[in-house]
C-alpha cells in the first residue's frame, strides 16, 4: 500500500491540523487520542511515512527505530503508568480494523484494560 500524504496523521505532523502533544523527539511525536478509549490513550507515531507496523519495521532505519521505541517507554513513563501498566496496540491492515494509514502506536492506560481481544 502506497503511502497517503493526505492522511490525518501526516496533516498533524506538517502541524495542518491541531493535536494535543505530549512528547516530541527526533524521530517521533506522541499526542492524545481524539476519542479516548481509556483514561490514558496516547498516539505514537514516527516522523517517517510509514503506512503501518508492516512498513515500518521492515524499512525504517536503525536510528529511527531506536527513537521511535524510546519515544514509545518515555511517554508510558510520563504519562505515570509504567507502575500501574499498561498497554501498547498497533493494528496493520484490513484484519486489524486500522482506520488512519500512517504507523501508531496506541498507549493505553490508567485502568484495568481487561481482556487482549473480545471473546468470540
Ligand atoms: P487505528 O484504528 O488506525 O489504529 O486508530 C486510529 C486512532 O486515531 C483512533 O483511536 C482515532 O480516535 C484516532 N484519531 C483519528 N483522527 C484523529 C485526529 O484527528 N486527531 C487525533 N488526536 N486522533 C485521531
Amino acid at each position: 500500500m502506497a503511502y497517503d500524504r493526505n492522511n490525518v496523521f501526516a496533516k498533524i505532523l506538517r502541524g495542518e491540523i491541531p493535536s494535543q502533544k505530549v512528547f516530541e523527539n527526533e524521530h517521533a511525536l506522541a499526542f492524545k487520542d481524539i476519542n479516548p478509549q481509556a483514561p490514558v490513550h496516547i498516539l505514537v507515531i514516527p516522523k517517517g511515512a510509514y503506512v503501518s507496523f508492516e512498513d515500518f519495521s521492515a524499512k525504517a532505519s536503525p536510528e529511527e527505530i531506536v527513537g521511535f521505541t524510546r519515544a514509545v517507554g518515555e511517554v508510558a513513563r510520563a504519562q505515570g503508568v509504567a507502575q500501574s501498566g499498561y498497554r501498547i496496540l498497533a493494528n496493520h491492515g484490513p484484519d486489524s480494523n486500522q482506520e488512519v494509514p500512517h504507523f501508531h502506536i496506541h498507549i493505553f492506560g490508567g485502568k484495568r484494560l481487561g481482556r487482549m481481544l473480545p471473546k468470540e
